[in-house]
């Protein structure tokens, strides 16, 4: 992690004041979190919508910190402390993480997209730590905020840094991409996912695409190719990836065995196997190994990193209850992708014998979102799917869209979890596979924990 003397850190931040008498201590490593913070930290305030970091910087100093950054307009900087007087504390956290990550001068990869940015990342990681010194975004650190803290965290000999780049809104990952300047900028795909403040599927694109403005020059794209909305005439190098058989890299076979997936690829002989499930992780796994592939690992390598993948957070984990159910538990989050990914995936698995789908609504879909439930209930014809459970709101309109395809027999609506979970629990057997998938917000890992108790 940074350890720098406050001299230095002050060169590093525009416009920024410091006493002479602190110079020469020195901080190392740098958060945001009174709570969290470390002996030696430098501790940086961030002014957000409940909070005002400045209330805690004498906190801060009382839990370790060696010196703090200070907003100028914010009256009363505490005045026998070791305080860096800044324009803005956050923009100059942004200012100080983009500098340090030019001293260190890794390779960088920067990974957007609106599904599978942390799957991806971990799997790019795994790859390309088979030859290099990694560092990676731990967990979800992927904001304005946490970008610039996972620089500040990576160790001064780090040879390649794989950092997740996350947004919300239009503008985010331009500046994301300008404080980390990727060599290899990775898009996993184009979802739904923020539709209700990007407006359109396009204005997601456009918004991904922001990441190509921080691209270093020499860099490369890599892209979901089958994305209708990405391709484009790029003044840059570009590797693509998908199912479509026009891409650099796509899948010539592919096995989902209960334990990950295995796969072959265009581009190498020899099979592959990743610890995930999903037809949606194989094309994840095709983005890491073009990585791979453009960092020289080697297809050794490459597929020992695939096949020793250690995921953040297990999503699509894969539960089997005392009485022998299984439970596919991916009720941290859901948006119209990666639901009729989950879907597919179930479809394809074999050896159950029934297939039970839990879900509910997904939330924050904008104006559309009737419609985009009803096309998950949709795409259910043709899938080997014995019932459906909907819950919510906006989970009904699921089972509006599935009663076009599918028996209606098959579906069942619940506002109430408690009734939901009673009747799951009658129709779901031994031998079952039941998969639950809702927005966080909907809480559906209580039912997972119904389940378990049996
Ligand atoms: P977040 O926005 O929360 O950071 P993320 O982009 O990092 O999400 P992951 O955490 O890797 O994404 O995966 C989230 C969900 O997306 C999982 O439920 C997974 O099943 C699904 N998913 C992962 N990769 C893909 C993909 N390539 N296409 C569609 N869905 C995917
Ligand atoms: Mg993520």
């Amino acid at each position: 992690m940074i350890k720098r003397q406050l001299s230095a850190i002050k060169q590093m931040a525009n416009n920024a004041e410091l006493k002479e008498e602190f110079e020469k201590i020195t901080i190392e490593g740098v958060t945001t979190d009174s709570r969290n913070v470390r002996k030696g930290n430098l501790f940086v305030p961030i002014i957000g919508e409940k909070f005002n970091g400045h209330d805690f910087v004498e906190k801060a100093f009382e839990n370790g910190a060696h010196a703090s950054l200070w907003s100028r307009s914010v009256p009363n900087p505490p005045q026998d402390k070791p305080l860096i007087i800044v324009d803005d504390t956050l923009a100059a956290l942004q200012q100080i993480a983009s500098h340090y990550l030019l001293a260190v001068n890794p390779k960088v990869v920067g990974i957007t997209g609106s599904n599978g940015k942390t799957t991806t990342k971990d799997m790019i990681a795994s790859v390309v730590g088979t030859r290099y010194r990694v560092h990676k975004t731990k967990g979800n650190f992927n904001n304005h905020i946490g970008l610039p803290l996972t620089i500040l965290d990576m160790p001064e000999d780090t040879e390649v840094a794989v950092l997740e780049m996350g947004m919300n809104a239009k503008g985010e990952i331009e500046l994301l991409s300008s404080i980390a300047r990727p060599d290899i900028a990775v898009i996993t795909n184009i979802g739904d996912a923020h539709l209700q403040d990007l407006g359109s599927r396009e204005g997601i694109a456009e918004a991904k695409l922001e990441i190509i403005k921080g691209l270093k020059e020499n860099g490369t794209l890599i892209y979901h190719g089958d994305e209708p909305l990405l391709k484009k005439d790029y003044s840059c190098q570009t590797v693509t990836f998908g199912e479509n058989k026009n891409n650099n890299l796509f899948p010539t076979s592919m096995e989902l065995l209960g334990e990950g997936t295995r796969f072959r690829a265009n581009i190498a002989e020899q099979p592959f196997f990743i610890p995930v499930l999903g037809r949606h992780n194989v094309l994840n796994a095709l983005a890491a190994i073009a990585v791979g592939e453009l960092l020289k690992i080697g297809l050794n390598r490459i597929e020992k990193g695939l096949r020793d993948l250690k995921i953040t957070n297990m999503r699509l984990e894969l539960i089997q209850t005392k009485n022998g159910l299984s439970i596919i538990n991916d009720a941290y989050n859901a948006n119209p992708t990666a639901m009729k990914a989950a879907i597919d995936l179930v479809h394809g698995l074999k050896g159950y014998s029934q297939k039970i789908l839990v879900l509910g609504d997904m939330l924050e879909l904008g104006e559309r979102e009737v419609e985009l439930h009803q096309e998950v209930g949709m795409m259910l014809s043709e899938k080997e799917i014995d019932h459906l459970f909907t819950f919510g709101k906006l989970g009904k309109e699921i089972a509006v869209g599935a009663k076009k395809v599918i028996d209606e027999r098959k579906i069942h609506v619940f506002f109430d979890k408690d009734e939901l979970i009673h009747e799951l629990k009658k129709a779901a057997g031994s031998k079952d596979l039941v998969l639950v998938k809702a927005s966080r917000g909907m809480k559906l890992e209580d039912v997972v924990h119904a389940l378990m108790k049996e």
